[in-house]
């Protein structure tokens, strides 16, 4: 059992417990290393540091930032990053500007279709206003009656050829990766087995190239167990690492009781051959 959570995500994004409540839960299920890594938003980190002082945990400074990369969005974890480093705030400033702009074309698409109101009511599962998502949405949208749970909401709406899925530009890869790296963090693929176009998932070939393509420009680890890796995936990608001499990590993804596919902390052990991202750093 690893005790290392390196992807979790609080009220400052789309989780439901604030980093406060996320450090200490993360302190009772044994987590000793917990990386708070709230989408393109870094405001969580100073309250999560003070409870982690109080608990025993190392806060390891985390960011999961949103991407566009061919007709993909993927997420890069940043760990071990400097909230302070002006150019991070700045890119991280421009992704949420544009998630508020994407959430109003949202909400029109939604009223055109028949259900208005949602960006008010989205907007009250947020709070944080401008890092406004589909989690929220969702979260209204069961409220509101329109689906019994998260998971059916972003089947029926949220997702490419549906009511309230909108194409929308994110930052580069590059960009994300120099933030990362330029403001000290290790620049980590997060959940590589979840990308998907439409109900297409990303496929061998692309990946590969992907995987290139993000070393060659500094990437430095990948996502190995994650809450959404089946065992199975935990084996394929332990592999990439391998061959692409990338290190190796693991994180919950957690948002939330009852949202997520895993609790925090209690991760499984990584395969035998995989050099986990913590050799990079000296705790
Ligand atoms: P956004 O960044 O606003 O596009 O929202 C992405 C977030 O939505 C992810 O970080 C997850 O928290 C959540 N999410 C994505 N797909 C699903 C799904 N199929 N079921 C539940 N939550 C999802
Ligand atoms: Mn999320
Ligand atoms: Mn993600
Ligand atoms: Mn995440």
């Amino acid at each position: 059992m690893l005790d290392y959570d390196l992807h979790c995500h609080s009220t400052v994004s789309d989780g439901l417990l604030t980093p406060t409540e996320i450090v200490n839960r993360a302190a009772e299920r044994g987590v000793k290393f917990l990386g708070l890594t709230d989408h393109d938003n870094v405001d969580g980190l100073s309250e999560a540091a003070e409870a982690a002082a109080h608990c025993g945990i190392t806060l390891i400074n985390g960011v999961e930032i949103s991407v566009s990369w061919r007709k993909f969005t993927l997420h890069i974890v940043g760990l071990g990053i400097d909230p302070l480093y002006p150019a991070l705030i700045e890119g991280l400033q421009h992704i949420r500007s544009g998630r508020m702009r994407r959430a109003e074309l949202m909400a029109e698409s939604l009223a055109r279709s028949g259900i208005g109101g949602v960006l008010e009511g989205a907007h009250r599962f947020a709070a944080n206003p401008e890092i406004i998502g589909r989690t929220h949405f969702a979260r209204y949208l069961v409220e509101s009656g329109h689906c019994k749970d998260v998971g059916s909401v972003f089947k029926r709406y949220l997702v490419k050829g549906k009511p309230g899925y909108v194409p929308h530009q994110w930052v580069d890869l590059l960009d994300a990766v120099n933030w990362i790296r330029d403001s000290g963090g290790l620049a980590v693929l997060a959940h590589p087995g979840r990308y998907t176009a439409g109900r297409k998932s990303m496929g061998k070939p692309t990946l590969l190239e992907l995987l290139t393509e993000f070393t060659d420009m500094g990437g430095q680890g990948i996502e190995v167990v994650t809450g959404s890796h089946t065992p199975a995936q935990y084996a394929e990608f332990s592999r990439y690492a391998t061959q692409f001499g990338l290190l190796s990590s693991c994180g919950s993804d957690y948002h939330g009781p009852g949202e997520s596919y895993r609790d925090l902390g209690r991760l499984p052990d990584f395969p035998l051959e995989c050099k986990p991202i913590w050799s990079a750093w000296e705790l």
